[in-house]
C-alpha cells in the first residue's frame, strides 16, 4: 500500500450531486474492486476505484452527501488541486479460480456500481448480470459501460427504468439463487444484509457471497 499526493485531472458531474473525480494515478497498482482512501486536510474517506486496471489515471464515483464533510469538499475541487490518496485496500476482488466459467451476479445500490465498472473495464467477457438500484432514473451512472443485455436498472421513486422497486425485490421475484454463481453485493448495508441473509437461506455458500458496505 502506498500514499501519494494526486492532482485532480478532471471532474465530471453525472447528476446534480454525483460526480466522477479523475486523479493522478502515479504508479499505484490495484485490482479491480479495491478502494482508495482519499484525504483532504486532516480527514479522509474510502472510495471504490471506478476506473479500470489499465487506465493511466484513477477515477472515483462520489455522491455528495448532504452535510457530508469529505464528499462536499471533493465536489468543490478544481483541476490542479491536490488530494491525498492512499491504497489500494480491500478484498472485493475477482480472485476466484476459473472465473470465466462462473456466472457473476453483481448487485449495487447507488454509487455501489463503482467497483462493477472497474470489473467490466478491466476484465472483458465476464458472464455477469448487474442489478443497479437507485431512487431516480437520472442516477443511471455511466450505464453505457455495461452490456445492456446484462443490466437491470431498478428505481424506487419513479417509473422509467426496467423495474420500479428495490433490487432485492427484483431478485426475489425474477431470479433464482444459483449455487454455481458468485454474488458481489455493494452499496448500502441494508441491501447487503438482506440479500446475504436471503442467499444463505437458500444454502448459497457464504464464500461465494462477496460484500462491500459503503455506509
Ligand atoms: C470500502 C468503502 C468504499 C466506498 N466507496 C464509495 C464510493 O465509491 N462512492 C461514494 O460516494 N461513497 C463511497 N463510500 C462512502 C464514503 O467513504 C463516505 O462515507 C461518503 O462519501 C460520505 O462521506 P462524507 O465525509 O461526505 O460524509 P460524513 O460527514 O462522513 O457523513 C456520513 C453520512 O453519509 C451517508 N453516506 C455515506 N456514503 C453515502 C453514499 N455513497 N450515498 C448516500 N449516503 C451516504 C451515511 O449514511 C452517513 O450518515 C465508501 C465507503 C467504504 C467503507
Amino acid at each position: 500500500m502506498r500514499s501519494y499526493n494526486s492532482k485532480v485531472l478532471n471532474k465530471r458531474f453525472l447528476t446534480d450531486n454525483t460526480f466522477v473525480l479523475r486523479l493522478e494515478r502515479h504508479d499505484m497498482a490495484f485490482h479491480a474492486g479495491q478502494y482508495i482512501v482519499v484525504g483532504l486536510g486532516n480527514d479522509s474517506r474510502e472510495y471504490s476505484i471506478y476506473s479500470g486496471e489499465e487506465d493511466p489515471y484513477l477515477e472515483i464515483l462520489v455522491r455528495r452527501v448532504e452535510k457530508g464533510n469529505i464528499s462536499e469538499k471533493l465536489s468543490r475541487l478544481k483541476e490542479g488541486d491536490i488530494a491525498h490518496v492512499e491504497g489500494p485496500y480491500g478484498f472485493f476482488v475477482m480472485n476466484i479460480e476459473k472465473l470465466q466459467e462462473k456466472k457473476l451476479i453483481f448487485m449495487a445500490t447507488g454509487t455501489g456500481i463503482a467497483p462493477f465498472r472497474s470489473f467490466v473495464k478491466s476484465k472483458p467477457n465476464l458472464n455477469y448480470q448487474l442489478l443497479h438500484g437507485t431512487r431516480y432514473t437520472s442516477e443511471a451512472y455511466d450505464h453505457d459501460a455495461f452490456d445492456p443485455e446484462r443490466l437491470i436498472f431498478c428505481t424506487t421513486r419513479e417509473n422509467g427504468s426496467q423495474y420500479q422497486g428495490r433490487i432485492t425485490d427484483y431478485f426475489k421475484t425474477h431470479m433464482q439463487p444459483d449455487e454455481n454463481a458468485i454474488y458481489y453485493l455493494c452499496g448500502n448495508s441494508q441491501m447487503i444484509e438482506e440479500m446475504a441473509a436471503y442467499l444463505e437461506d437458500y444454502d448459497i455458500d457464504p464464500f461465494y457471497i462477496r460484500t462491500e458496505e459503503f455506509f
